[in-house]
Protein backbone atom coordinates (compact mmCIF):
# COMPACT_ATOMS: atom_id res chain seq x y z
CA UNK A 1 0.00 0.00 0.00
CA UNK A 2 1.52 3.26 -0.81
CA UNK A 3 2.43 5.71 1.73
CA UNK A 4 -0.55 8.52 2.41
CA UNK A 5 1.59 11.64 1.33
CA UNK A 6 -0.17 13.69 4.29
CA UNK A 7 1.21 11.03 7.15
CA UNK A 8 5.20 12.44 7.48
CA UNK A 9 3.68 15.93 7.40
CA UNK A 10 1.32 15.69 9.56
CA UNK A 11 4.00 13.23 12.01
CA UNK A 12 6.52 16.18 11.07
CA UNK A 13 4.17 18.46 13.11
CA UNK A 14 3.26 16.62 16.28
CA UNK A 15 4.98 14.96 19.29
CA UNK A 16 2.24 12.38 19.11
CA UNK A 17 1.58 9.40 17.63
CA UNK A 18 -0.29 9.35 13.54
CA UNK A 19 -1.51 6.11 12.38
CA UNK A 20 -2.88 4.93 8.95
CA UNK A 21 -5.57 2.44 8.00
CA UNK A 22 -3.32 -0.48 7.55
CA UNK A 23 -1.95 0.22 11.30
CA UNK A 24 -5.92 0.62 12.58
CA UNK A 25 -7.76 -1.64 15.37
CA UNK A 26 -11.01 -2.99 14.30
CA UNK A 27 -12.26 -1.22 17.52
CA UNK A 28 -11.47 2.20 16.13
CA UNK A 29 -13.93 2.06 13.27
CA UNK A 30 -16.47 2.45 15.56
CA UNK A 31 -18.20 3.16 18.68
CA UNK A 32 -20.09 1.56 21.58
CA UNK A 33 -23.26 1.79 19.06
CA UNK A 34 -21.55 -0.82 16.79
CA UNK A 35 -24.42 0.66 14.27
CA UNK A 36 -21.91 2.70 11.74
CA UNK A 37 -18.39 1.58 10.79
CA UNK A 38 -16.29 4.67 9.30
CA UNK A 39 -12.78 4.13 8.29
CA UNK A 40 -10.72 7.49 9.07
CA UNK A 41 -7.68 8.44 6.94
CA UNK A 42 -5.48 9.13 10.48
CA UNK A 43 -5.74 8.53 13.55
CA UNK A 44 -4.09 10.86 16.09
CA UNK A 45 -3.12 10.61 19.39
CA UNK A 46 -1.85 13.65 20.53
CA UNK A 47 0.85 14.42 23.29
CA UNK A 48 -0.40 17.49 24.54
CA UNK A 49 -3.06 20.62 23.62
CA UNK A 50 -0.32 22.44 21.15
CA UNK A 51 -0.59 19.26 19.55
CA UNK A 52 -3.96 19.63 19.04
CA UNK A 53 -4.04 23.20 17.82
CA UNK A 54 -1.39 21.66 15.18
CA UNK A 55 -3.56 18.86 14.37
CA UNK A 56 -6.37 21.19 13.59
CA UNK A 57 -4.32 23.82 11.91
CA UNK A 58 -3.34 20.52 9.74
CA UNK A 59 -6.72 19.89 8.95
CA UNK A 60 -6.91 23.76 8.14
CA UNK A 61 -4.36 23.70 5.65
CA UNK A 62 -5.61 20.39 4.23
CA UNK A 63 -9.23 20.40 4.01
CA UNK A 64 -8.91 17.41 6.48
CA UNK A 65 -12.23 17.11 8.95
CA UNK A 66 -11.67 15.95 13.02
CA UNK A 67 -13.59 13.90 14.69
CA UNK A 68 -12.91 13.41 18.77
CA UNK A 69 -12.81 10.17 20.30
CA UNK A 70 -12.38 9.78 24.17
CA UNK A 71 -13.21 5.91 25.11
CA UNK A 72 -15.74 5.81 22.10
CA UNK A 73 -18.79 4.33 24.89
CA UNK A 74 -21.51 6.91 22.97
CA UNK A 75 -23.70 5.23 19.39
CA UNK A 76 -24.87 6.94 16.33
CA UNK A 77 -22.16 8.70 14.64
CA UNK A 78 -20.35 10.19 17.58
CA UNK A 79 -16.21 9.61 18.25
CA UNK A 80 -15.61 8.08 14.15
CA UNK A 81 -14.59 9.64 11.29
CA UNK A 82 -15.46 8.75 7.88
CA UNK A 83 -12.08 9.80 5.95
CA UNK A 84 -10.85 12.34 7.87
CA UNK A 85 -8.90 13.08 11.17
CA UNK A 86 -9.84 10.56 14.42
CA UNK A 87 -8.47 12.41 16.94
CA UNK A 88 -8.18 10.23 19.73
CA UNK A 89 -7.69 12.24 23.26
CA UNK A 90 -6.98 9.32 25.79
CA UNK A 91 -3.63 9.87 25.24
CA UNK A 92 -3.92 12.81 27.36
CA UNK A 93 -4.28 11.32 30.22
CA UNK A 94 -2.46 13.66 32.92
CA UNK A 95 -3.93 14.62 36.35
CA UNK A 96 -2.30 17.14 38.60
CA UNK A 97 -2.50 17.13 42.57
CA UNK A 98 -6.06 18.72 43.67
CA UNK A 99 -5.35 22.29 44.81
CA UNK A 100 -4.33 22.45 48.79
CA UNK A 101 -8.00 23.07 50.02
CA UNK A 102 -9.25 19.97 48.34
CA UNK A 103 -11.88 22.18 46.14
CA UNK A 104 -10.98 21.31 42.35
CA UNK A 105 -8.34 19.43 40.38
CA UNK A 106 -6.86 19.79 37.15
CA UNK A 107 -7.01 16.89 34.45
CA UNK A 108 -6.47 16.56 30.60
CA UNK A 109 -9.36 15.67 28.77
CA UNK A 110 -8.49 12.51 27.79
CA UNK A 111 -8.81 11.28 31.46
CA UNK A 112 -10.84 8.36 32.24
CA UNK A 113 -12.65 8.92 35.13
CA UNK A 114 -12.06 5.77 37.59
CA UNK A 115 -7.89 6.92 37.30
CA UNK A 116 -9.63 10.19 38.82
CA UNK A 117 -11.56 8.31 41.08
CA UNK A 118 -8.81 6.07 42.20
CA UNK A 119 -6.15 9.20 42.24
CA UNK A 120 -8.19 11.21 44.50
CA UNK A 121 -9.37 7.98 46.76
CA UNK A 122 -6.06 8.52 49.71
CA UNK A 123 -7.97 11.93 50.32
CA UNK A 124 -11.20 10.95 50.61
CA UNK A 125 -12.18 13.47 47.48
CA UNK A 126 -14.68 12.43 44.85
CA UNK A 127 -16.05 14.67 41.72
CA UNK A 128 -19.56 15.37 42.58
CA UNK A 129 -21.26 13.67 39.77
CA UNK A 130 -19.61 9.99 38.32
CA UNK A 131 -21.46 8.12 35.42
CA UNK A 132 -22.27 4.08 36.01
CA UNK A 133 -19.38 3.67 33.43
CA UNK A 134 -16.09 5.43 35.50
CA UNK A 135 -14.45 4.24 32.19
CA UNK A 136 -14.93 7.11 29.87
CA UNK A 137 -12.89 10.47 29.60
CA UNK A 138 -13.61 13.60 30.67
CA UNK A 139 -13.89 15.21 27.88
CA UNK A 140 -15.99 12.89 26.29
CA UNK A 141 -18.78 13.21 28.88
CA UNK A 142 -18.67 16.84 29.19
CA UNK A 143 -19.33 17.16 25.63
CA UNK A 144 -22.42 15.13 26.04
CA UNK A 145 -23.95 16.18 29.91
CA UNK A 146 -22.68 13.09 32.43
CA UNK A 147 -25.28 12.03 34.63
CA UNK A 148 -24.86 9.92 38.01
CA UNK A 149 -26.76 8.64 40.88
CA UNK A 150 -25.99 12.23 42.43
CA UNK A 151 -27.62 14.04 39.67
CA UNK A 152 -30.85 15.29 41.24
CA UNK A 153 -28.71 17.20 43.69
CA UNK A 154 -25.96 18.02 41.56
CA UNK A 155 -26.99 18.25 38.06
CA UNK A 156 -24.40 17.09 35.05
CA UNK A 157 -20.75 16.59 35.40
CA UNK A 158 -20.73 19.66 33.29
CA UNK A 159 -22.38 21.59 36.35
CA UNK A 160 -19.37 20.81 38.38
CA UNK A 161 -16.78 22.63 36.48
CA UNK A 162 -14.99 25.55 37.15
CA UNK A 163 -12.98 25.96 34.08
CA UNK A 164 -11.67 24.99 30.56
CA UNK A 165 -9.05 24.64 28.07
CA UNK A 166 -10.26 24.37 25.02
CA UNK A 167 -8.74 24.35 21.18
CA UNK A 168 -11.47 25.47 18.81
CA UNK A 169 -12.13 24.40 15.25
CA UNK A 170 -10.41 27.46 14.28
CA UNK A 171 -7.13 26.04 16.24
CA UNK A 172 -7.41 28.75 18.60
CA UNK A 173 -6.03 27.46 22.39
CA UNK A 174 -8.72 29.93 24.73
CA UNK A 175 -9.20 29.35 27.78
CA UNK A 176 -12.64 29.48 29.53
CA UNK A 177 -15.20 29.97 32.54
CA UNK A 178 -18.57 31.42 33.60
CA UNK A 179 -17.11 34.67 32.83
CA UNK A 180 -14.09 34.69 30.58
CA UNK A 181 -15.44 33.77 27.26
CA UNK A 182 -18.56 32.12 28.77
CA UNK A 183 -20.08 31.21 25.54
CA UNK A 184 -17.41 28.73 24.51
CA UNK A 185 -17.46 27.38 28.15
CA UNK A 186 -21.28 26.80 27.99
CA UNK A 187 -20.48 25.82 24.13
CA UNK A 188 -18.30 23.09 25.30
CA UNK A 189 -20.55 21.48 28.09
CA UNK A 190 -23.14 19.05 26.63
CA UNK A 191 -22.29 20.87 23.20
CA UNK A 192 -21.21 17.53 21.34
CA UNK A 193 -17.40 18.69 21.09
CA UNK A 194 -19.10 21.12 17.95
CA UNK A 195 -16.92 24.15 19.13
CA UNK A 196 -13.64 22.74 20.10
CA UNK A 197 -12.10 19.95 21.82
CA UNK A 198 -11.28 19.73 25.80
CA UNK A 199 -7.69 19.98 26.52
CA UNK A 200 -8.03 20.63 29.97
CA UNK A 201 -10.70 20.77 32.72
CA UNK A 202 -10.75 22.14 36.33
CA UNK A 203 -13.17 19.98 37.74
CA UNK A 204 -15.50 20.23 41.28
CA UNK A 205 -14.45 18.67 44.00
CA UNK A 206 -16.26 17.10 47.08
CA UNK A 207 -15.41 15.22 50.47
CA UNK A 208 -16.20 11.61 50.73
CA UNK A 209 -16.90 9.79 53.69
CA UNK A 210 -15.59 6.89 53.84
CA UNK A 211 -17.91 3.89 53.46
CA UNK A 212 -21.91 3.84 52.41
CA UNK A 213 -24.61 2.12 52.96
CA UNK A 214 -27.46 0.86 50.10
CA UNK A 215 -30.81 0.28 51.02
CA UNK A 216 -32.72 -2.25 47.65
CA UNK A 217 -35.92 -1.61 48.23
CA UNK A 218 -38.41 -3.44 45.75
CA UNK A 219 -41.81 -1.68 44.36
CA UNK A 220 -44.45 -3.47 42.41
CA UNK A 221 -46.28 -0.71 41.50
CA UNK A 222 -44.98 2.65 39.40
CA UNK A 223 -46.82 5.15 40.85
CA UNK A 224 -46.08 4.02 44.45
CA UNK A 225 -42.20 3.75 43.29
CA UNK A 226 -42.36 7.37 41.95
CA UNK A 227 -44.33 8.80 45.15
CA UNK A 228 -41.24 7.37 47.09
CA UNK A 229 -38.40 8.52 44.93
CA UNK A 230 -39.70 12.05 44.89
CA UNK A 231 -40.13 11.72 48.70
CA UNK A 232 -36.55 10.44 48.70
CA UNK A 233 -35.09 13.45 46.30
CA UNK A 234 -36.65 16.03 48.64
CA UNK A 235 -35.49 14.38 51.97
CA UNK A 236 -32.20 15.64 51.86
CA UNK A 237 -30.57 12.75 53.62
CA UNK A 238 -29.51 10.57 50.61
CA UNK A 239 -26.58 10.50 49.11
CA UNK A 240 -27.27 8.63 45.82
CA UNK A 241 -30.39 7.51 44.15
CA UNK A 242 -30.38 4.84 41.50
CA UNK A 243 -33.77 2.76 40.41
CA UNK A 244 -34.54 0.13 37.21
CA UNK A 245 -37.37 -1.72 36.15
CA UNK A 246 -36.95 -4.83 36.01
CA UNK A 247 -38.89 -7.64 33.96
CA UNK A 248 -40.60 -11.01 35.40
CA UNK A 249 -41.50 -12.36 31.80
CA UNK A 250 -45.25 -14.23 31.84
CA UNK A 251 -45.35 -15.92 28.93
CA UNK A 252 -46.30 -15.02 25.26
CA UNK A 253 -49.20 -12.67 24.20
CA UNK A 254 -50.06 -10.99 20.49
CA UNK A 255 -47.66 -8.02 20.31
CA UNK A 256 -48.29 -5.98 16.49
CA UNK A 257 -49.37 -9.32 14.94
CA UNK A 258 -46.89 -11.65 16.37
CA UNK A 259 -46.57 -13.35 19.89
CA UNK A 260 -43.85 -12.17 21.71
CA UNK A 261 -43.12 -13.04 25.67
CA UNK A 262 -44.21 -10.06 27.90
CA UNK A 263 -43.41 -9.40 31.20
CA UNK A 264 -44.96 -8.19 34.84
CA UNK A 265 -42.32 -5.36 35.48
CA UNK A 266 -40.95 -4.30 38.84
CA UNK A 267 -38.96 -1.32 40.39
CA UNK A 268 -35.79 -1.94 42.00
CA UNK A 269 -34.66 1.29 44.03
CA UNK A 270 -31.52 1.70 45.85
CA UNK A 271 -31.15 4.55 48.34
CA UNK A 272 -27.48 5.15 49.77
CA UNK A 273 -26.05 7.25 52.28
CA UNK A 274 -22.40 8.04 52.85
CA UNK A 275 -20.99 7.45 56.55
CA UNK A 276 -17.85 7.10 59.17
CA UNK A 277 -17.90 3.86 60.73
CA UNK A 278 -17.94 5.54 64.25
CA UNK A 279 -21.30 6.95 63.24
CA UNK A 280 -23.09 4.32 61.17
CA UNK A 281 -26.97 5.24 60.26
CA UNK A 282 -29.98 4.68 62.09
CA UNK A 283 -31.96 2.27 59.09
CA UNK A 284 -35.31 3.05 61.08
CA UNK A 285 -35.16 6.74 60.62
CA UNK A 286 -34.12 6.78 57.13
CA UNK A 287 -36.53 4.44 55.69
CA UNK A 288 -39.26 6.04 57.43
CA UNK A 289 -42.36 6.94 55.15
CA UNK A 290 -41.16 5.19 52.29
CA UNK A 291 -43.52 1.95 51.48
CA UNK A 292 -41.72 -0.15 49.04
CA UNK A 293 -43.40 -3.67 48.98
CA UNK A 294 -40.22 -5.37 49.80
CA UNK A 295 -37.14 -4.59 51.09
CA UNK A 296 -34.61 -7.12 49.84
CA UNK A 297 -31.15 -6.49 51.39
CA UNK A 298 -28.46 -3.67 52.99
CA UNK A 299 -25.04 -3.29 51.60
CA UNK A 300 -22.20 -1.65 53.01
CA UNK A 301 -19.60 -0.64 50.74
CA UNK A 302 -16.09 1.35 51.02
CA UNK A 303 -16.82 4.48 48.99
CA UNK A 304 -14.86 3.57 46.49
CA UNK A 305 -16.19 0.34 45.65
CA UNK A 306 -19.65 1.83 45.87
CA UNK A 307 -18.71 4.14 43.12
CA UNK A 308 -16.95 1.14 41.01
CA UNK A 309 -20.18 -1.23 41.56
CA UNK A 310 -21.06 -1.44 37.89
CA UNK A 311 -17.76 -2.65 36.90
CA UNK A 312 -18.61 -6.28 37.33
CA UNK A 313 -21.74 -5.44 35.61
CA UNK A 314 -19.89 -4.60 32.44
CA UNK A 315 -17.07 -7.32 32.47
CA UNK A 316 -20.26 -9.82 32.68
CA UNK A 317 -21.45 -8.05 29.63
CA UNK A 318 -18.13 -8.30 28.19
CA UNK A 319 -17.51 -11.67 28.74
CA UNK A 320 -21.16 -12.56 27.86
CA UNK A 321 -20.27 -11.50 24.45
CA UNK A 322 -23.28 -9.02 24.36
CA UNK A 323 -20.55 -5.79 24.56
CA UNK A 324 -19.98 -6.26 20.81
CA UNK A 325 -23.76 -5.96 19.85
CA UNK A 326 -25.42 -3.30 18.08
CA UNK A 327 -26.17 -1.26 21.44
CA UNK A 328 -29.30 1.42 20.55
CA UNK A 329 -30.10 3.64 23.39
CA UNK A 330 -33.18 5.22 23.78
CA UNK A 331 -32.39 7.55 26.93
CA UNK A 332 -35.06 10.56 27.64
CA UNK A 333 -35.43 12.72 30.20
CA UNK A 334 -38.88 13.01 30.85
CA UNK A 335 -41.67 15.64 32.68
CA UNK A 336 -42.57 14.42 36.13
CA UNK A 337 -45.84 14.61 35.22
CA UNK A 338 -46.24 12.33 32.00
CA UNK A 339 -43.97 9.85 33.21
CA UNK A 340 -46.05 7.24 34.50
CA UNK A 341 -47.94 7.36 31.04
CA UNK A 342 -45.34 7.19 29.24
CA UNK A 343 -43.22 4.48 30.97
CA UNK A 344 -46.65 2.04 31.31
CA UNK A 345 -47.42 3.16 27.74
CA UNK A 346 -43.59 1.46 26.72
CA UNK A 347 -43.16 -1.67 29.84
CA UNK A 348 -46.25 -3.71 28.76
CA UNK A 349 -45.45 -4.70 25.00
CA UNK A 350 -41.71 -4.33 25.77
CA UNK A 351 -39.94 -7.91 25.49
CA UNK A 352 -37.37 -8.63 27.92
CA UNK A 353 -34.97 -10.75 26.15
CA UNK A 354 -33.96 -6.99 24.54
CA UNK A 355 -32.54 -6.61 28.20
CA UNK A 356 -29.95 -9.21 27.55
CA UNK A 357 -26.92 -7.55 28.27
CA UNK A 358 -29.08 -4.15 29.10
CA UNK A 359 -30.96 -2.76 31.59
CA UNK A 360 -34.18 -0.06 31.78
CA UNK A 361 -33.30 2.64 33.86
CA UNK A 362 -35.01 5.04 35.69
CA UNK A 363 -33.24 8.06 37.26
CA UNK A 364 -35.48 10.61 39.19
CA UNK A 365 -34.15 13.87 38.59
CA UNK A 366 -34.19 17.53 39.39
CA UNK A 367 -34.53 20.27 36.46
CA UNK A 368 -33.08 22.73 38.77
CA UNK A 369 -30.01 21.23 39.46
CA UNK A 370 -28.58 22.11 36.07
CA UNK A 371 -27.36 24.99 34.41
CA UNK A 372 -26.41 23.90 31.43
CA UNK A 373 -27.66 26.08 28.48
CA UNK A 374 -26.72 22.78 26.32
CA UNK A 375 -28.12 20.15 28.10
CA UNK A 376 -31.57 20.18 26.89
CA UNK A 377 -34.42 18.89 29.54
CA UNK A 378 -37.84 19.47 30.00
CA UNK A 379 -39.31 22.29 31.88
CA UNK A 380 -40.65 21.83 35.77
CA UNK A 381 -38.45 20.59 38.63
CA UNK A 382 -39.36 16.97 38.97
CA UNK A 383 -37.70 14.97 36.16
CA UNK A 384 -37.65 11.29 35.32
CA UNK A 385 -35.07 9.81 33.27
CA UNK A 386 -36.26 6.66 31.23
CA UNK A 387 -33.75 4.79 29.75
CA UNK A 388 -34.02 1.42 27.48
CA UNK A 389 -30.56 0.16 27.07
CA UNK A 390 -30.53 -3.20 24.66
CA UNK A 391 -27.86 -5.09 23.52
CA UNK A 392 -28.82 -6.09 20.09
CA UNK A 393 -27.38 -9.10 17.93
CA UNK A 394 -26.31 -7.72 14.94
CA UNK A 395 -28.18 -10.02 12.63
CA UNK A 396 -31.52 -8.87 14.45
CA UNK A 397 -30.91 -5.09 14.43
CA UNK A 398 -32.65 -4.20 11.43
CA UNK A 399 -35.98 -6.36 13.02
CA UNK A 400 -35.41 -4.19 16.35
CA UNK A 401 -34.76 -0.59 14.71
CA UNK A 402 -38.81 0.50 14.26
CA UNK A 403 -39.89 -0.32 17.73
CA UNK A 404 -36.37 1.56 19.22
CA UNK A 405 -37.02 4.45 16.41
CA UNK A 406 -41.70 4.57 17.58
CA UNK A 407 -39.67 4.37 21.13
CA UNK A 408 -37.65 7.14 20.66
CA UNK A 409 -40.62 9.52 19.35
CA UNK A 410 -43.07 8.35 21.26
CA UNK A 411 -41.25 9.76 24.15
CA UNK A 412 -40.19 12.98 22.43
CA UNK A 413 -44.02 13.32 21.75
CA UNK A 414 -44.43 13.03 25.50
CA UNK A 415 -42.30 16.01 26.30
CA UNK A 416 -38.86 14.64 26.45
CA UNK A 417 -35.35 15.37 26.10
CA UNK A 418 -33.59 12.68 24.70
CA UNK A 419 -29.71 11.73 25.99
CA UNK A 420 -27.57 12.25 22.89
CA UNK A 421 -25.07 9.57 23.81
CA UNK A 422 -27.20 7.22 22.49
CA UNK A 423 -29.34 6.02 19.49
CA UNK A 424 -30.12 9.42 17.84
CA UNK A 425 -30.65 9.23 13.79
CA UNK A 426 -32.41 12.76 12.98
CA UNK A 427 -33.34 15.37 10.48
CA UNK A 428 -32.73 18.89 11.07
CA UNK A 429 -36.37 19.14 12.42
CA UNK A 430 -35.89 16.88 15.20
CA UNK A 431 -32.34 18.60 16.10
CA UNK A 432 -34.81 21.93 15.96
CA UNK A 433 -37.04 20.42 18.00
CA UNK A 434 -34.66 18.94 20.65
CA UNK A 435 -32.30 22.29 21.23
CA UNK A 436 -35.95 24.68 20.72
CA UNK A 437 -35.13 28.29 21.33
CA UNK A 438 -31.48 26.93 22.02
CA UNK A 439 -31.04 25.67 18.81
CA UNK A 440 -29.95 29.52 17.18
CA UNK A 441 -27.41 29.86 19.93
CA UNK A 442 -26.26 26.45 18.97
CA UNK A 443 -25.74 26.85 15.32
CA UNK A 444 -24.25 30.71 16.56
CA UNK A 445 -21.81 28.93 18.40
CA UNK A 446 -20.92 26.78 15.40
CA UNK A 447 -20.48 29.62 13.12
CA UNK A 448 -17.88 31.32 15.62
CA UNK A 449 -15.60 28.51 16.72
CA UNK A 450 -15.80 26.10 13.90
CA UNK A 451 -16.94 28.43 10.73
CA UNK A 452 -15.49 25.92 8.33
CA UNK A 453 -17.12 22.92 9.99
CA UNK A 454 -13.99 20.89 10.63
CA UNK A 455 -14.84 19.28 13.75
CA UNK A 456 -17.03 16.36 14.29
CA UNK A 457 -19.57 16.15 10.71
CA UNK A 458 -21.81 13.86 10.34
CA UNK A 459 -23.99 13.82 13.51
CA UNK A 460 -25.58 17.63 13.76
CA UNK A 461 -27.15 18.65 10.00
CA UNK A 462 -25.60 22.06 10.64
CA UNK A 463 -27.53 24.41 8.34
CA UNK A 464 -24.07 25.21 6.64
CA UNK A 465 -22.24 22.23 7.75
CA UNK A 466 -20.15 20.24 4.84
CA UNK A 467 -21.46 16.51 4.35
CA UNK A 468 -19.27 13.76 6.81
CA UNK A 469 -16.31 11.91 5.17
CA UNK A 470 -15.87 14.88 2.08
CA UNK A 471 -12.11 13.45 1.40
CA UNK A 472 -9.73 16.10 1.66
CA UNK A 473 -8.95 18.52 -1.04
CA UNK A 474 -5.23 16.66 -1.19
C1 LIG B 1 -22.02 0.77 29.72
C2 LIG B 1 -22.26 2.26 29.63
C3 LIG B 1 -22.79 2.92 30.73
C4 LIG B 1 -23.01 4.30 30.65
N1 LIG B 1 -23.50 4.95 31.75
C5 LIG B 1 -23.68 6.29 31.72
C6 LIG B 1 -24.12 7.01 32.86
O1 LIG B 1 -24.32 6.45 33.93
N2 LIG B 1 -24.30 8.35 32.74
C7 LIG B 1 -24.03 9.02 31.58
O2 LIG B 1 -24.18 10.23 31.54
N3 LIG B 1 -23.62 8.36 30.49
C8 LIG B 1 -23.44 7.03 30.53
N4 LIG B 1 -23.00 6.37 29.41
C9 LIG B 1 -22.78 7.13 28.19
C10 LIG B 1 -21.37 7.70 28.14
O3 LIG B 1 -21.04 8.35 29.34
C11 LIG B 1 -21.26 8.71 27.02
O4 LIG B 1 -21.43 8.07 25.81
C12 LIG B 1 -19.92 9.45 27.01
O5 LIG B 1 -19.95 10.43 26.02
C13 LIG B 1 -18.80 8.49 26.74
O6 LIG B 1 -17.57 9.12 26.93
P1 LIG B 1 -16.38 8.74 25.97
O7 LIG B 1 -15.11 9.17 26.59
O8 LIG B 1 -16.49 7.33 25.58
O9 LIG B 1 -16.72 9.70 24.75
P2 LIG B 1 -16.82 9.35 23.20
O10 LIG B 1 -17.91 8.38 22.99
O11 LIG B 1 -15.50 9.00 22.68
O12 LIG B 1 -17.25 10.76 22.62
C14 LIG B 1 -18.52 11.30 22.93
C15 LIG B 1 -18.62 12.71 22.37
O13 LIG B 1 -17.69 13.55 23.06
C16 LIG B 1 -16.82 14.18 22.13
N5 LIG B 1 -15.52 14.29 22.80
C17 LIG B 1 -14.75 13.30 23.28
N6 LIG B 1 -13.65 13.82 23.86
C18 LIG B 1 -13.73 15.16 23.74
C19 LIG B 1 -12.90 16.25 24.13
N7 LIG B 1 -11.75 16.05 24.78
N8 LIG B 1 -13.30 17.50 23.82
C20 LIG B 1 -14.47 17.73 23.17
N9 LIG B 1 -15.29 16.73 22.77
C21 LIG B 1 -14.93 15.47 23.06
C22 LIG B 1 -16.81 13.26 20.93
O14 LIG B 1 -16.45 13.95 19.76
C23 LIG B 1 -18.25 12.81 20.90
O15 LIG B 1 -19.05 13.80 20.33
C24 LIG B 1 -22.73 5.00 29.46
C25 LIG B 1 -22.20 4.32 28.36
C26 LIG B 1 -21.95 2.97 28.44
C27 LIG B 1 -21.39 2.26 27.25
Amino acid sequence: MAVDRLYQLLQNRIEGVVSTPDQFHPAQLTNFGNLYHWTPRFVVEPASARDVAAVVAFAREHGLTISVRGSAHSQSRLAISNGGILLSMTSMRRILPPDPSGRTVDVEGGVIWRDLVRALAPRHLVPPVLTNNLSVTVGGTLAIGGLGLTSFKYGTQGDNVQELDVVTGTGEKITCDRKRNSDLFWGSLAGLGQAGIITRARLDLRKAKPMTRTYYLLYDDLRGFLEDAKAAMESGVWDHLESWASPCPQGTKPVAGRRQVFARWFYPFHLTVEFDPENPPDDAKLLRGLKPFDRLYTDDLPTIDFLERMIPVFDLWKRGGTWGHVHAWVETVLPWERAADCIESVLPDLPPSVLVGGHVLLWPAKGTSSRSRFFMRPPGEDLMGFGVLPAIPPRFWEQARPMLDNLGRLTELMGGKRYLSGYIDWDEDRWREHFGDQWEPYCALKRKYDPDSLLNPGFVPFPAARPAGVPAAD
